[in-house]
Formats: C-alpha cells, structure tokens, sequence
C-alpha cells in the first residue's frame, strides 16, 4: 500500500505536469481538443485503476506512461499547420486552411486593388494539412510579400481598340466608355452656345474584353491623356534671329502652349537667344472626332474709317475727328469640325447686338506721296481679290496701337499671297518696319503694299497679274508673329482695305 500510495503520488504530479503543457500547448499551438481530452481520459483511467492493479500491471501502466510522455513532448514541439502550394511549390505554412485561404484572398486583393475589383489567378494553390516542428513553421510561416510574389494575377479588363489595335486597357467597360465620351467632348465642348448633333470617331473604335496583369491597367484621365497626346514626336529646333514663341510656334503648326509643354519651366516670358535650342514635340492624338452642329457666337463687326480732308489739320498730320467703336453681333452657325478644328461653317442667322460707329480721321492736306513712284489718279478700282485668305487680326484704323495703316491678315511663314489686281511693281525691297515688302502700282492712283514678307518673288519694274503670286509670307520688319500687312493706297494715303475687298 506504502508502495502504491507513493507511486499514486508520483502519478498525480505527473499528472499535473502533464496537464500544465497540455495547457500551454493548447494555448500556445491550439491542439486540437479532441487529442487532448483522448490524453487526460487516459491519465485519469490510468491513476483511478493504479490502486488495484497488479505489480506487473502498474508495470505495462507505467510504460503507457512512458509513451504518454513522449505522446505529449512530441504533442508540445510539434505543431499542426497547413502548407500552402503554388504550382506544386511550397511558400509557406498558415494555421490552419481558413488562415491560409484568408491570406491567398489578400493577395489577389491586393493584386487587384488597381482596377477597384479582386484579381483572379490561374495558378494551381493547394493546401496540405501537415504536422510540423515548431520552429520549421516558425521559419516557414506564410508571408504576405512571399504569396504576393509567388502568385501571377490577372483581371477581367477591357481594351480599347484603334483600328484592330489595342492601345489602353481600362478596369472595365464603363471606364473604356467614360474615357471615350470624356475624349469627344475635350474637343466638341459640348454646352449652351454649342450644340453638338453629333460626335463620331473617324478612326474605328473597338472595345475588347481582356485578360490583363492588374498593372497593365491605367485610370480614365491617364488613358484620355494618353490618347490626346498620340504619338508625341520630339523634335528639337534652334532659335532663328527674331524668334518669338508665337512664331515658332506658327513655323511648326503649333499652339504656344505646345511648345511651352514640350519645355518644362518655359513660360511666354523666357527671354529666348539665337541659337539656343528648344524641344518640339507636336501632339498627334491617336483619335480624330468629327463633330457637327450649331454654335452660337459673338463677333466684332470692326468699325469703317472715313478719311477727311481739312485745312485746319497741318500738312501731313491726321486727327481723329470722331472715335471709332466695333460693333458687336451674336452669329449662330452650322459647323463641322474634326478634332475642334472648323471644315465647314455656315452661318444661319445673323443678330447685330451693338452697330459699329465710324471713325472719321480729319487729314491736313498732303504734302507730297509718301510712296515712291505711284501713279495720281482718281483712285477708281474694281475686282480687287484678297491677296490672303485667313482671319483679319488687325483691322485699318487707330487700334490699341495707334493708326493702323492696313489691314493684317493672318498666315503661316512661306505661305503664299498673291497681287489683288494687276499692275506694275513699283517696290520691291527691304524697307525698315514694314520688313521685305513690295508695292504694286495699279493706275488711276491706286497702289497696294503687301509687307513683312519672309522672300519677294518680284522685281521692281515687273508687270504683275492678278492672283499671281507675287511673294510668301514672313514676320519680318516690325511684327510679332507671320501675318501679311496690306494697304490700299489712293494718290499717296492708305485708305481701308475693306472698302476695297470683296
Ligand atoms: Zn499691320
């Protein structure tokens, strides 16, 4: 009894011992409870049966003792996990399955944060329940960044296509449409004064649904930016003597604005030098919008000029007599535009908003022509053409400059101009702020300058037509960009232009 009361003592410490790393293994490596209540069941029939047992019983007990205690030691060093795999290749090891398929849903998460959606993968992930020692899981836990890496994402997208080809991929349909309505309307500006009928790409545009790497996929403003500056050719030029921004910008069929881009840090106020060299890059967006419908606008209708002669005005001189003030109409038209730029327009209807009051310039009386060589007459003419079609951006008269002795006609350095009747060239040369110029001698008194020419194509002396073209146009002289100065001269004055022109 002495010897079974002792050893009944040594059993119950043990057992104690026993059950403190069961706690801690359950704590500390969640054994499963199953296993561990199977271990207690058996302590506990053990010591309850120890009293009457045997010698040789207490003597296999204690071996199942024995085997108990490396059941639990192996129990405490060991722990359950489940390996995860990727195409047959272990990344690591989680918990259990729920961690581990928790994990696997972060990543793709993750992957797919990008495009608002969770990414997909077609990557074989197993999970295999194993029983590990505690510091091979402890080396060989699953980590984010490892899975992150070892998985190849893809996601549901959807490509733009141009012309067959792919060129953005967008997260999805709704975004490639956004993209595509928000690129129409960057160039047709769709509001009150400006109703668009209707807004077609010239260009076919596909949308196709793809399976892309979330990284291949871009924003709605990275794609509409993308496809608004094309391909982007650069391009460097070196600044010409007398350069401006705005002619160099002219020279390339550029905007201001566009060369300002191309040069981070440029502003219109950069003092430019000869020879330095500037970057270009011209913008060919990928898409092209034809637009069409009705636009309503305002315009200047400029003021007429009326020219007086008075004796009390000293020989020479000019004064104005009565101001001139623009007039103002709303001009609602019928257009057709491709990439914001006008094919077509025509107008509908017309609506004077203010009547341009005349300006009438009280001359003294001539003291000689001012022009060389020009015949006197009575200053008929008829048929006289526009030597340049283009937009009129300074009209005869005082403007904000001063007296303005022609019209100015806007237009691009090397394109041509032509006489706007016949006659005889009287000039032909460089002639201080006009620049290259050259006056065309039409009788009757009549002579027409045609001035800041980028090359004269006639002589003095030569006899012209009308419609020949006589010179190209440039911005030399005093003028801020390539335009073509032209006055009509009656008997030695420059009178307006306009009265004259069809
Ligand atoms: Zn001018």
């Amino acid at each position: 009894m002495i010897e079974k009361d002792g050893l009944k003592q040594r059993m119950s410490v043990f057992f104690n011992k026993a059950k403190n790393i069961l706690n801690k293994v359950k704590i500390k490596e969640h054994i499963n409870k199953v296993t561990e209540a199977k271990l207690l069941t058996r302590l506990v029939s053990f010591l309850k049966n120890i009293s009457w047992k045997s010698p040789k019983t207490i003597g296999i007990s204690a071996l199942s003792v024995i085997i108990l205690g490396a059941g639990i030691f192996y129990l405490s060093t060991t722990v359950s996990a489940v390996g995860i795999t990727v195409n047959g290749k272990n990344i690591g090891y989680a918990q259990n399955k729920t961690e581990a398929e928790q994990i696997v849903q972060e990543v793709l998460q993750k992957h797919g944060e990008v495009s608002g959606q969770v990414a997909h993968t077609n990557d074989k992930i197993e999970y295999e329940k194993a029983r590990i020692k505690k510091d091979e899981y402890a080396a060989n836990k699953i980590s984010f960044a490892l899975l992150l890496n070892a998985i190849i994402p893809y996601i549901n997208a959807c490509g733009i296509q141009i012309e067959g080809q792919t060129v953005v991929h967008l997260a999805d349909t709704k975004q490639a449409d956004l993209v595509l309505t928000k690129y129409k309307e960057y160039f047709t500006k769709p509001g009150d004064k400006n109703v668009v009928d209707s807004a077609e790409f010239e260009e076919e545009v596909t949308k196709v649904a793809v399976k892309v790497h979330p990284s291949d996929i871009i924003s709605v403003d990275e794609a509409l930016d993308f496809l608004l500056k094309g391909d982007a050719a650069e391009t460097e030029y070196t600044i010409q003597k007398d350069d401006s921004f705005w002619l160099i910008a002219r020279k390339h069929n550029m905007l201001v604005d566009e060369v300002l881009a191309a040069n981070p840090g440029f502003t219109e106020d950069t003092i430019i030098q000869p020879g330095q060299t500037i970057k270009l890059a011209k913008i060919e967006p990928f898409l092209t919008v034809i637009s069409k419908g009705t636009k309503v606008v305002k315009e200047v209708i400029p003021f007429d000029v009326q020219t007086v002669t008075s004796t009390k005005v000293a020989a020479g001189k000019s004064v104005v007599q009565q101001a001139g003030k623009d007039g103002e109409k709303e001009v609602t038209y019928k257009y057709v535009e491709k990439n914001g730029k006008t094919l077509e327009k025509t107008v509908v209807k017309e609506e004077v908003l203010a009547k341009p009051v005349k300006q009438i310039i009280a001359k003294g009386p001539a003291v000689k022509p001012v022009y060389v060589g020009t015949s006197r007459g009575s200053g008929a003419v008829y048929g006289l053409q526009w030597p340049l079609s283009g937009r009129i951006t300074s009209y005869y008269g005082y403007r904000s400059r001063g007296f303005h002795t022609g019209i100015d006609i806007d237009g691009v350095t090397g394109q041509p101009y032509y006489a706007a009747t016949a006659g005889k060239v009287v000039l032909a040369g460089y002639v201080g702020n006009y620049g290259y110029c050259i006056i065309v001698d039409h009788g009757n008194g009549v002579a027409t300058r045609y001035a800041h020419s980028s090359k004269l194509l006639v002589s003095v002396g030569d006899q012209v037509k009308k419609g020949q073209n006589i010179g190209l146009v440039g911005s030399t002289g005093k003028s801020t960009g390539s335009h073509l100065h032209f006055e009509v001269i009656v008997n030695g004055s420059t009178v307006n232009p306009l009265n004259y022109l069809p």
